[in-house]
């Protein structure tokens, strides 16, 4: 591919063939999955030479620690239940999907939990995975850790392996290194429907105040359980928050019949526009809506600039990045214009020149 000629594609060109690539990435994918899965049947990794797939997937086909341990993974739940390699190749589940039900998979609910799993974010499949096999609550805990190490490699999400490689650890049957949990990494996982593990580290100042309000409360939370106390304090924090960015009270002040001026929104317009867009970027692209929740701002539609209201009517929430795309949209368009093809022939930067 000549990587300088798609920076002058078409936006339409590029979208087109990026979908192409993407889907002819899911078939590799499968196919090599469907390749990895025959070969750890065969142990033709041990007259390569590796003592394990996984010595195999890392030094001889240089993959990822994390890339070797899903597809080996995916390969054995394929192995076994070939209808995954289908679901992987029309994108319907991923290989992080995969690894998270390989363990649950069997020959009566295969195609069930596919189903279920089709589409789903890496979160939704947890809570799946909690149903089929709920775990015990985590027991309240405060702990000491040792002096951390200055530079603790930051290894990839959810692929860290329990220990450093072995090259003679993993042999054909055996598992591969369990992935856990960076002692570093907070963590938010479901343990069981309705039921979550939540876990982080804090710093002395933060100790001390947890000891204290536990001390404080001793009469309302004799046990000084501390999941009720952090339940306790982010719902003050979540009003605290509420009230700040979104003016969410629990009994809000009639407001005035005037129109609003200025920049400045009301509170009880920004309840509304809240409510409406129910705390999501109410941006349609040509996907849908966004569905970001995360750094959300008042939107004037008609923007303010150019003699936009600041009414409920020309408010949307909008996240960040939408917020300032459709900025730019409306001051700066040509360095949001869309790339339009004007010859499929021409490529050249030419055409780049006329398209700005
Ligand atoms: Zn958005």
């Amino acid at each position: 591919m000549n990587t300088n000629a798609i920076r002058f594609l078409s936006d339409e060109h590029l979208l087109r063939d990026v979908e192409t690539a993407a889907a002819h990435e899911r078939g590799a994918t499968a196919d090599l999955i469907a390749l990895l899965g025959e070969i750890d049947t065969r142990r033709l990794y041990l007259q390569q030479g590796y003592s394990s797939m996984f010595v195999y997937c890392t030094r001889g086909l240089c993959l990822s620690e994390h890339a070797a341990y899903g597809r080996i993974e995916a390969a054995r739940a394929a192995t076994k239940f070939p209808i995954v390699l289908d679901r992987l190749a029309d994108g319907s589940v991923t290989l992080t999907t995969i690894c998270l039900l390989a363990n649950h998979l069997t020959t009566g609910n295969c195609q069930a939990l596919l189903d279920a799993a089709s589409h789903k974010s890496r979160r939704e499949v947890e809570n799946q995975v909690a149903a089929i096999r709920p775990s015990a609550d985590a027991p309240p805990l405060i702990r000491k850790l040792p002096e951390s190490k200055a530079s603790t490699p930051v290894q990839a999400p959810n692929t860290i392996l329990s220990k450093p490689v072995d090259a003679s650890a993993f042999t054909l049957g055996e598992d591969l290194p369990a992935p856990m949990e960076s002692p570093n990494r907070p963590i938010i996982r479901p343990l069981a429907p309705e039921r979550y593990k939540v876990q982080f580290t804090v710093g002395p100042d933060t100790h001390r105040k947890l000891r204290e309000v536990q001390d404080l409360m001793r009469h309302t939370i004799p046990n000084g359980d501390i999941a009720q106390i952090f339940d306790r304090a982010i719902t003050v924090l979540l009003q605290h928050v509420e009230r700040r960015k979104i003016a969410g009270v629990p009994r809000p002040r009639s407001t005035s019949d005037a129109p609003p001026t200025g920049r400045h929104i009301p509170a009880a317009t920004k309840r509304e526009v809240w409510a409406r867009d129910r705390g999501q970027c109410a941006f349609i692209g040509v996907q849908g809506r966004c569905d970001e929740r995360g750094f959300l701002e008042f939107h004037h539609v008609v923007p303010f600039a150019a003699g936009g209201e600041t009414s409920v009517r020309n408010l949307e929430l909008r996240c960040r990045a939408h917020n300032a795309y459709e900025a730019r949209l409306h001051f700066d368009p040509m360095a949001v214009a869309p790339r339009i093809a004007t010859d499929e022939s021409s490529t050249g930067a030419d055409d780049a020149c006329q398209l700005g």
